[in-house]
């Protein structure tokens, strides 16, 4: 079958572009269920503690002491290596595009599969996906190490599932299962024949006068484009620690996000650098394969409990006999996440068996904005206060136990949830290298070197994380003017109206990009959002004759600043180095949305009055002269 074909129905292209699978040997699951009830136990609470000034002093020492540390770099030059697609093959020969869609959606994850379903149903078939990967999944195409699962539960992380008709298998669903599910929505929903993949966007123009963008990839292409989306992720460009030496390491080296399996691990010496979510769920897998491990920590992650599960027959039972059980489970654990998704669960709550999932407190007199924010930060300072009675629970050694020991506010670093890592400290082939405060800062031919001390390794993995909200940028995207996204939040400060939006950039919607709220600790729910707004605006620019949406400046500034706010308000609880606030330096308001359900009302106020947006109407003057433009 040729790559590209006409559907003699429809006469839009239909794609052959996903690529084979690499090898057989990428295969695994994710962390097995945990018997040990003890090790599913929080330590109880410090009834009554409070964040009081000493414990301030510590939180702020230990965050003082890696200002400045944090140094990453692009995988680009001789690391480029690093991003090869290990799990595909070449890509699928195909001639380059230089054609027109109605809608161009970049990104083939969960947000593409969501929303070319949303797409789909409202009649919007004229769209288009490219995809840097060879097949779809995203983040769960790329990362694929050993133990990757969801820490949000499958059960209301999974989109779509009563459409597919499927029950994920554990509580927290492996990466493999995911992935799998992710190929089964793009086969039943069509999907596949929409995608090009193995194929990257360089550069997304805007050309007012045909009012299209234009859509440049590394295959040659220039497509144009009435709506662009940026549906590629938000953690999506791996990144390394820069490293003295890196380059002359000898042996063995990939980073997570391209676990190279290719890599016979069994018996070996191996490093990884970095404690972040991925090195959590990785590190007790590894222990059971490899001869030494050596984990290189800076600062440790706040391990709380996990508690896995097999799904029983009898949730699945239930849940068959509930019609749309997911998405009202799904608006149940919204509720009740907030950043501990796994042990806040109250399963009646979410079963729906019960109306609320905690005993109504009386409030008594109304606290101000600051009063709110300390009983905030001591509530959440007796969670880290348990979180650190189980690392010495769980670790024998008390040294290491020491090293373990996360000082910063609970949720102001990426939670992880696990029941095995702890405890993998305690065997004699692993060993951690406390590197704090300013982490690795030598590797040579035979490995890292630290604090005097040699570590040759045989294979050493960079558990390096990504960078953070980038999104909108990766892309080269080039607006009114010619100036780019990024030259313009330089300029101005990041501004967008609802995360969605930039003005200047029409007919451009960002998804999951800086200030772009809507969702809850559950990644999908933003998802649902995004992508439920994305179609309403096209109906409604259909409904309207609009051929072009941009925002209000005013209006775009006004939301800008609420962030900024929002940010402000509740800074306290994000005071320590993390990748959410750009390791400490980022402007507020300027990368995540802290204002919670405040998202919503911004978008319905404005979903009901329409005054956001700057609707043009004719191709020539934008203006409302001519008659109505459908959509095709
Ligand atoms: P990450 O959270 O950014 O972690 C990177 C790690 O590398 C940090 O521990 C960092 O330490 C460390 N590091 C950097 N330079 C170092 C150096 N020179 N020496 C020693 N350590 C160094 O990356 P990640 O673990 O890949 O996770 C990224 C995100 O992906 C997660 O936060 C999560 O959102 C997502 N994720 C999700 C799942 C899931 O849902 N199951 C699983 C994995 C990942 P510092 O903290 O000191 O900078």
């Amino acid at each position: 079958m040729a790559a590209i074909e006409i559907d003699p129905e429809t006469g839009l292209k239909v794609f052959t572009t996903r690529a084979g699978k690499a090898s057989d040997r990428i295969a695994g699951s994710g962390y097995s269920v945990n018997a040990d009830a003890a090790a599913k136990t929080l330590p109880p609470e410090p009834a009554g503690a409070k964040f009081n000034a000493e414990e301030q002093a510590k939180y702020r020492e230990f965050k003082e002491a890696r200002a400045g540390a944090a140094d990453f770099m692009a995988m680009d030059g001789e690391f480029s290596r690093y991003l090869d697609d290990v799990y595909s093959e070449d890509p699928v020969p195909r001639e380059s595009l230089d054609d027109e869609c109605d809608v161009l959606v970049i990104g083939a994850g969960f947000a593409g599969l969501m929303i070319w379903h949303k797409l789909q149903a409202a009649g919007f078939t004229n769209a288009r996906f490219c995809e840097k990967g060879g097949d779809v999944g995203g983040t769960w195409y790329w990362n694929r190490y050993p133990g990757i699962a969801c820490d949000v539960e499958s059960y209301s992380y999974l989109p779509l599932l009563e459409e597919m008709e499927y029950f994920p298998t554990m509580r927290f669903a492996s990466g493999f299962e995911i992935l799998e599910y992710c190929q089964a929505m793009a086969t039943k929903f069509k999907f596949y024949d929409k995608c090009l993949f193995h194929t990257t966007v360089e550069r997304t123009e805007w050309d007012d006068e045909a009012q299209r963008w234009t859509v440049h990839t590394d295959r040659g292409d220039a497509m144009r484009a009435r709506f662009v989306v940026l549906a590629n992720g938000l953690l999506t460009s791996p990144r390394l620690a820069r490293i003295d030496g890196m380059e002359t390491y000898a042996g063995e080296s990939f980073h997570t996000s391209r676990w190279n399996y290719d890599v016979d691990l069994e018996g070996k010496r191996v490093g990884i650098i970095g404690t972040g979510a991925t090195a959590v769920q990785c590190v007790p897998e590894l222990a059971k394969v490899v001869g030494e491990l050596f984990v290189f920590q800076r600062t440790p992650s706040s391990i709380d409990i996990r508690d896995q599960k097999a799904t029983t027959p009898e949730q699945i039972e239930a849940w068959k006999s509930e019609p749309g059980w997911a998405r009202a489970r799904r608006k149940r654990f919204s509720r009740i996440s907030a950043g501990r998704a796994a042990i806040q669960a109250n399963e009646d709550y979410l079963d729906g068996k019960i109306d609320h999932f905690r005993e109504r407190k009386e409030h008594g007199a109304k606290l101000s904005p600051k009063e709110l924010v300390q009983r905030q930060l001591d509530s959440n300072f007796r969670i880290m206060e348990q979180i650190r009675a189980r690392v010495d629970s769980a670790v024998e050694d008390p040294e290491v136990a020491a090293s373990l020991k996360p000082f910063y506010p609970y949720g102001c670093k990426r939670p992880a949830f696990h029941d095995e890592y702890l405890p993998t400290f305690n065997l004699d082939h692993v060993h951690l290298v406390d590197t704090a405060p300013l982490g690795v800062q030598r590797i040579d031919e035979s490995g890292i070197v630290h604090d005097g001390v040699d570590y040759p390794l045989d294979v050493l993995i960079y558990a390096t994380g990504f960078k953070w909200m980038a999104t909108s940028t990766f892309n080269m995207v080039v607006g009114k003017g010619g100036r780019t996204l990024t030259e313009k939040w330089q300029d101005e400060g990041t501004r967008t109206f609802l995360g969605l939006h930039s003005n200047g950039f029409p007919n451009l919607f960002i998804v999951s990009g800086p200030q772009g709220g809507g969702g809850s600790f559950n990644f999908t729910d933003a998802l649902d959002a995004h992508g439920n707004y994305i179609v309403w605006m096209l109906e409604t620019m259909a409904e309207q004759g609009a051929v072009t949406v941009d925002v209000e400046e005013q209006v775009e500034f006004d939301y800008a600043e609420h962030c900024k706010m929002a940010d402000i308000a509740t800074a306290p609880l994000r005071d320590c180095i993390s990748y959410y606030n750009g390791e400490g330096q980022a402007e507020p308001g300027s990368l995540a949305y802290y204002g919670g359900g405040n998202w919503h009302k911004w978008r319905i106020r404005a979903q009901e009055t329409l005054d956001p947006y700057v609707f043009g109407r004719s191709a020539t003057d934008g203006a409302a002269r001519q008659g109505p433009q459908q959509l095709s």
